[in-house]
């Protein structure tokens, strides 16, 4: 089972999939948690080129065939495996992302963004994926200053990175779970066990 967070800056993704990961592993599942970029050798290399401020001005392109190049050592080295093994895989940030923050935010053309996502990921898709959805305003302020090259990007960026996460979620429901980021970390943390719940192997 693959389970993937999805959401802008200071949404809670690292805190929930981690409540999420302690939860599962209490009823005795496998758990592997993971994140984007940087669950590889190669990939924290790529996230510190990705991440670094200095690089103001990178090409959006390469900003997502590298993001893209992180998913594939990620899926190929990480996800995969432990999904053969039968572990429960959670996952911070998946492709998703690269649809919000370079198809949306950067404003490539979405079908371009989906292509080259798919072939580095070779189809894998998550069974659920949960989108802790907060304004960017409240997201961004819970951060004392901007850490990293994308946290300083205009808040116009970071809305359109939030609205196209919620028709993403909109789109799929199925496969979609929003929670609203504003409530309280116990209160999201129940409803995602809820509603993974549904989903759970036997
Ligand atoms: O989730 P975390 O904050 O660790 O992600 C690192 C940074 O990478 C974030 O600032 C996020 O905005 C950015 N990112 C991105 N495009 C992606 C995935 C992450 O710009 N596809
Ligand atoms: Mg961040």
């Amino acid at each position: 089972t693959f389970i993937a967070f999805e959401g802008g800056e200071g949404s809670g993704k690292t805190t929930q999939s981690r409540l999420l990961a302690i939860w599962l592993r209490d009823q005795g599942f496998d758990v592997v948690q993971t994140r984007e970029p940087g669950s590889t050798k190669v990939g924290m290399r790529l996230r510190a080129i990705l991440l670094d401020s200095t690089h103001q001005g990178l090409s959006a392109r390469s900003e997502t065939l590298l993001y893209a190049a992180d998913r594939a050592e990620h899926v190929e080295k990480v996800i995969l495996p432990a999904l053969y093994r039968g572990a429960m895989v959670i996952s911070d940030r998946y492709v998703d992302s690269s649809l919000a923050y370079q198809g949306a935010g950067r404003e490539l053309e979405p079908q371009d963004v989906v292509k080259v996502n798919s072939w580095a990921t070779g189809g894998l898709v998550p069974d659920l994926t949960v989108l802790i959805d907060v304004p960017p305003s409240v997201g961004l302020s819970r951060f004392a200053s901007p850490a990293d090259r994308i946290e300083s990007e205009p808040l116009d960026f970071h809305e359109r990175v939030r609205r196209e996460f919620r028709a993403l979620a909109a789109a799929d429901p199925d496969r979609y779970f929003v929670v609203d980021g504003l409530r309280t970390q116990q209160e999201i943390a129940a409803l995602i066990q809820d509603r993974v719940r549904e989903i759970l192997p036997d």
